[in-house]
């Protein structure tokens, strides 16, 4: 596995690769790597010819210094990782090399009511640091095929919103989340669980598994499935609970009875802490 971490050499390298009619996937990642980003790569190496995998913290998305700081850093066994998983090259920029001019006075995204819903609503400025940096990384990289994560369901749709805004000559593929044996959707806050809350942490999947159910079934209208899929969070230890949304999967714009009444798709989903770790998910019902 080649690793690089200047501009100058992932730029020879993807532009040499590009053309000599390569195709080039990328992934994404903040590190601390689990079973679910190897997921991505393994996708990305059935679609593509050369895959890159990328490793950066990016501050400007931490709406949270502290979750910024105890963020978890463990590259050496990453390095491992992706070498056993046949990884071709992983881009390790530092935040020079991300934010050439700094941090201050970015570039705003236009991103309409993606940025004021559901995550945009609890992490003000989350999704203009992730514009920041995808926006970047794109433009390095250079990547026929971008891979990232269908459990960051929002982030997936700001993203393909800033392809749509940089006219960026990339295709975003939206991959299935992998989940613990229980349930637990695999993310690198996990590791910051106590044991206690690691048990408590699959009520969010079960709850929202309910949810899909009862809604399908039209068991009850969606506001009275949401607020007893809020008690059974808040019984489970989760507190507080940032939302639990039925949403329409392609505005995230609330899903009303009517909706449920015309058989509509949706998209449950939920953000909510267990302790000090914020958790989020989600799930489609067709
Ligand atoms: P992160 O390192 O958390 O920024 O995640 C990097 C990419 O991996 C994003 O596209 C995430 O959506 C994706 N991802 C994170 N967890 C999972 C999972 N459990 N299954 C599939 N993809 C995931």
């Amino acid at each position: 596995m080649i690793i690089i971490h200047k501009e100058a050499d992932i730029t020879k390298q993807t532009r040499q690769l590009s053309a000599s009619g390569k195709r080039i996937g990328f992934v994404p990642t903040m590190g601390a790597l689990h079973e679910g980003h190897l997921s991505l790569l393994q996708e990305a190496q059935q679609k593509t010819d050369f895959v890159v995998v990328s490793i950066f913290v990016n501050p400007t998305q931490f709406n949270d210094p502290k979750d910024f700081e105890k963020y978890p850093v463990t590259l050496e066994t990453d390095i491992l990782k992706l070498e056993n998983a046949g990884c071709d090259l992983l881009f390790l920029p530092d935040i020079a090399t991300i934010y050439p001019k700094g941090t201050k006075n970015p570039e705003i995204f236009e991103l309409g009511s993606l940025e004021v819903l559901l995550e945009g609503a609890y992490r003000p400025g989350h999704f203009q640091g992730v514009c920041q940096v995808m926006h970047r990384l794109l433009t390095l990289v250079q990547p026929d095929l971008l891979f990232m994560g269908e459990k960051d369901f929002q982030q997936c749709m700001v993203v393909q919103r800033l392809i749509g805004l940089k006219n960026l000559p990339v295709k975003l593929v939206t991959c299935a989340t992998l989940r613990e044996e229980d349930g637990l959707a695999m993310s690198s806050r996990n590791m910051r669980l106590q044991p206690k809350e690691r048990k408590q942490a699959i009520t969010i999947f079960k709850t929202m598994d309910h949810l899909a159910y009862a809604l399908l079934k039209k068991a009850s209208e969606p506001e009275k499935l949401i607020n007893e899929a809020r008690e059974e969070l808040l019984k489970n230890g989760f507190d507080p609970i940032d939302y639990v949304a039925i949403a329409h999967p392609d505005s995230l714009q609330p899903y009303s009875q009517k909706d449920q009444q015309a058989g509509l798709p949706a998209v449950i989903l939920v953000a909510a802490y267990l302790g000090e770790v914020r958790l989020i998910d989600n799930v489609q019902v067709p």
